[in-house]
């Protein structure tokens, strides 16, 4: 993202945000992830240090308790009560920025954390496909620069060692499952399991759907291979009943300003910019309707 446009956008959503926070809805939000035993979850990619600083330091004033993918896996299939104010952190792809940036944070402040890792992308040139273009891509393809996007197969070791740290799969090669036949998504949950469990040698238990989308094929094959949860981008809190191949997950982006990311910690982002995306398209609509006017087709 050029950064003139990163500016201009963090300005127009800081002021959304802003209004979000001034109705009162981030208030309100945060009073429901403090009651009826619901876990929030939120998840990044690689956020600045500073950015994921001040959303660890916001959550700590507030009073939420940070759980581990372990304890999360207890309430959906113990249903033990998560502690008040439960939530649950995850970082999804596996970026190279996880050891200079989000780990030693984690680490200072003992913060559980599962790490979404695309094991062949991992193993491979270290590219993620979508920052390169649209075409076909090989991840054994050698790279000449020797500059990789994630972390590497002895970095990924490494920081499974940490205590904080729960490794996760996020697919082979982070396709997106909905694109798949059923034996290319049998291949890409059981070889990222397979292989993620062999380097690190514990049992991988939890996956992250690419890009958040699913079309139900995935269950069978979840089960099969002895996944316990499924994380999605659903904009919801999780509770007992929630169905763990459809883990909801409040998203925070990387490089935005954080009033907006108070608003997508507590879930009133995504519906806040939903109605705007409707209410244009529909204003659209009609101005097409009546084009002397809108000022269309002069
Ligand atoms: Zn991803």
């Amino acid at each position: 993202m050029r950064r003139s446009y990163r500016v201009f956008r963090n300005c127009a959503c800081g002021l959304l945000a802003l209004g979000l926070i001034a109705s009162g809805r981030v208030r309100h939000a945060r009073r429901r992830a403090f009651e009826g035993d619901v876990v929030t979850a939120i998840y990044f990619h690689k956020p600045n240090r500073r950015l994921l600083a001040r959303c660890i330091q916001w959550l700590k004033k507030y009073g939420y308790t940070f759980i581990s993918a372990h304890d999360l896996l207890e309430v959906l299939y113990r249903g033990k009560t998560p502690p008040r104010g439960a939530v649950w952190l995850s970082f999804d792809d596996g970026c190279k920025e996880l050891l200079e940036n989000i780990l030693p944070l984690i680490r200072k402040t003992t913060i559980p954390v599962t790490l979404f890792i695309p094991s062949g992308i991992v193993e491979g040139n270290g590219l993620f496909p979508w920052l390169h273009g649209d075409g076909p891509h090989d991840m054994n393809a050698s790279i000449d620069n020797g500059v990789r996007d994630a972390l590497t197969v002895a970095e990924l070791k490494q920081v499974a060692g940490f205590p904080e740290v729960t490794i996760g799969s996020h697919t082979v090669s982070h396709a997106v499952t909905t694109n798949l036949t059923g034996e290319k998504i049998r291949f890409e949950l059981g070889e990222s399991k397979r292989t993620l469990e062999s380097w690190i040698r514990t049992d991988i238990r939890c996956f992250a759907y690419p890009v958040g989308r699913f079309d139900g094929r995935e269950n069978s094959f979840l089960a099969e291979f002895g996944y316990r949860m499924a994380a999605t981008t659903e904009n919801a809190l999780i509770n007992r009943k929630t169905d763990p191949y459809r883990v909801p997950r409040f998203s925070v982006a990387d490089e935005i300003w954080f009033p907006e990311a108070m608003c997508n910690m507590v879930g009133v982002w995504r519906p806040a910019i939903d109605s705007i995306i409707t209410f244009l398209r529909r204003s659209r609509r009609i101005a097409g309707r009546f084009p002397e006017v809108s000022g269309a087709h002069k």
